[in-house]
């Protein structure tokens, strides 16, 4: 049950009341009681021995009954108080309060307490019930003596309905003060706790607001006492949290932009391994979202035991893990995952999976492995040659003169194979080096390709290639010159290279979309299915042996492609195996 603080103060101030007037009424009650009997009695015992003193002895022993009727109606209506005469049989002589006709009827009063002790010569007092006069009275009664022998007893008896009068007077005055006393506390009470809950309420209604999180309202601090320190308290605690709450609002909107523009997947899991949150990477790495996966337990969301044996390394080891795992499905892909333990009380209430993709980090390895292998084995095999044909000369085959300008050609002829792979490696590592700037300005494709054809004049004559420049005479491209003959000349080169005898080849161009596509058509041999898609890297040749022997490098079409793509263009290839092919290339306008 709730009291309010207004019932607790007037109870309190009524209580306190209670309490001092109970003490205030017992001890008045029992004291005045007590006092005003004591006044009583004394001046009844006082009265007595007057009385007892009036009573002529003789009249007393001879039982003057009428003398003594007189005596005692006369000293009663002076006392006012009832005055009986007893001998010492305990027979009632006289009564002021009895007629004389009455008096035989009255029976012995030998047994009465007061009379009792008076008998025995002392004064005897008694208060009790008058079944005479149906009231209580007080009785006091005194030994007549005669020489020492008691001779009669005279008592006294006043009733004591003044007495609990008084009491009743002083009773009344009590209860009436209490009653005022209780309707004060009560309004004093009301007023002073109104005066302070007051306040406190509106400062309830107002902290209520602070803990919704709206801190616009101030608690008004009027008052200089307590109250208004507290509400001073009070507003500066808003304020405070406020710009705390505003603080960790910036900060979590910071974290959360960096989790959500993360590259890294990120996943927070709980002891119990439950999801709480995931990053939009790793929605797009293991194809779920974040509703469903958020409070699942991991396995449960994302199915990979992989990852789960490492959550469960780092809780059992309460140490950062890290591992390299590879996911197959929904693609191939390598990652790189390292696990650290959230402490929360020095014990790992969770864990943070940073998950980073190293697919491509791990391609370029491996290409420029591959790359160094390649580039060692290209020079290996002229280098081996031209060591060969040189030992043999020094050995004695300078003085063949049949077989020594043969091979002196030989070596002239790898001589050169290694320079146009040297070449080739140099423009393509300067193509690949980020620094390269093209030197771009109209000109006109066709008569470029005009001249680059002239060069290849006698290759074409030797297998007999009929050749056809079908570019329009309009046709201008802006473009680096240089590098885009670079371009003719491979593809060129390929065309004849991979061609039959009595072959042909077409150049001739088409309208594309924002730019202008090339297409260098040749009836040679073609190209495979399986190895169009890897036509463009670099040493891939279809046939090693052929293409070595023919002095090709496999770096050619690999040129092609970087040049045509610092153009912002692209490049292509169409071909079936036996029916030629036909290489293309788009420039944007
Ligand atoms: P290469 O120095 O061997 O010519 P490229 O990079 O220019 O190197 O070409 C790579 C390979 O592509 C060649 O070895 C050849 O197998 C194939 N190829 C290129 N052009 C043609 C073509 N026009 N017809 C048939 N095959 C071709």
């Amino acid at each position: 049950m709730k009291i309010s603080f207004r019932l607790k103060l007037i109870f309190s101030y009524i209580f306190v009341i209670l309490v001092s007037f109970g003490f205030i009424a017992f001890f008045l009650d029992n004291n005045l009681e007590k006092n005003s009997l004591q006044n009583i009695q004394s001046s009844l015992v006082t009265q007595a021995h007057l009385i007892e003193n009036q009573i002529p002895l003789e009249y007393l022993k001879q039982e003057d009954i009428p003398y003594l009727e007189s005596l005692v109606k006369a000293l009663s209506a002076r006392t006012r108080s009832r005055i009986t005469i007893i001998n010492n049989k305990g027979t009632v002589l006289a009564d002021s309060d009895k007629s004389q006709a009455e008096i035989p009827q009255m029976e012995t009063h030998l047994y009465r307490a007061e009379i009792k002790a008076a008998l025995t010569g002392a004064i005897g007092i008694e208060s009790r019930y008058s079944s005479t006069l149906k009231m209580d009275m007080l009785y006091v009664a005194l030994p007549v003596t005669d020489r020492n022998e008691v001779v009669g007893v005279v008592r006294l008896a006043l009733p004591l309905e003044s007495v609990q009068k008084t009491l009743f007077a002083t009773r009344r005055v009590v209860l009436i003060g209490l009653i005022l006393a209780v309707v004060l506390a009560f309004i004093l009470g009301s007023i002073v706790a109104g005066r302070t809950i007051g306040p406190i309420n509106r400062m309830i209604q107002v902290a209520r607001k602070f803990s919704e999180g709206e801190f616009s309202r101030k608690i008004n601090q009027a008052s200089k006492d307590e109250i208004g320190e507290l509400a001073a308290t009070l507003n500066k605690m808003a304020a405070d949290i406020e710009d705390k709450i505003r603080e960790i609002k910036s900060q979590n909107q910071k974290l959360s932009a960096i989790f959500n523009s993360m590259i890294e997947g990120i996943i927070v899991v709980d002891r119990s391994s439950c999801i709480i949150s995931i990053n939009p990477a790793i929605e797009k790495i293991f194809l779920v979202s974040k509703k469903e996966t958020e409070g699942k337990v991991f396995l449960e969301a994302i199915r990979n035991n992989d990852i789960f044996d490492i959550i469960n390394r780092v809780f059992s080891e309460r140490k950062p893990q890290s591992a390299e795992i590879s996911l197959i499905l929904p693609v191939q892909r390598i990652f790189e995952v390292n696990a650290t333990p959230i402490f929360d009380n020095n014990s790992a209430s969770g864990c943070l999976i940073v998950i980073h993709d190293i697919t491509e980090m791990r391609r370029l390895e491996t290409v420029r492995s591959d790359f160094v292998a390649n580039v060692s084995h290209e020079l290996k095999t002229p280098l081996t040659s031209i060591k060969g044909f040189v030992e043999t000369l020094l050995e004695g085959a300078l003085e063949d003169k049949e077989n020594n300008l043969n091979f002196l050609k030989i070596i002239q002829d790898h001589a050169e194979r290694l320079n146009g792979l040297v070449d080739d490696l140099l423009s393509l590592s300067h193509l690949e080096s980020k620094e390269i700037t093209l030197n771009k300005k109209s000109f006109n494709l066709r008569q470029q390709l005009e001249g680059v054809i002239s060069g290849f004049k006698s290759q074409l004559k030797k297998k007999n290639i009929e050749i056809k420049n079908e570019l329009p005479d309009s046709i201008s491209v802006v473009a680096d010159k240089e590098r885009l003959e670079h371009v003719f000349i491979n593809l060129l080169d390929n065309a004849i290279k991979f061609n039959k005898e009595r072959g042909a080849i077409r150049i001739y161009s088409q309208e594309e979309d924002g730019g202008i596509k090339v297409i260098v058509d040749d009836s040679g041999i073609g190209i495979p299915e399986k190895d169009i898609s890897r036509i463009f890297e670099r040493f891939y040749r279809v046939d090693k042996a052929r293409s070595r022997e023919l002095g090709g490098t496999g770096l050619g079409l690999s040129i092609v492609k970087h040049i045509v793509e610092l153009h912002g263009g692209s490049v292509g290839v169409e071909s079936a195996e036996g029916f030629g092919s036909k290489f293309w290339f788009i420039l944007p306008k």
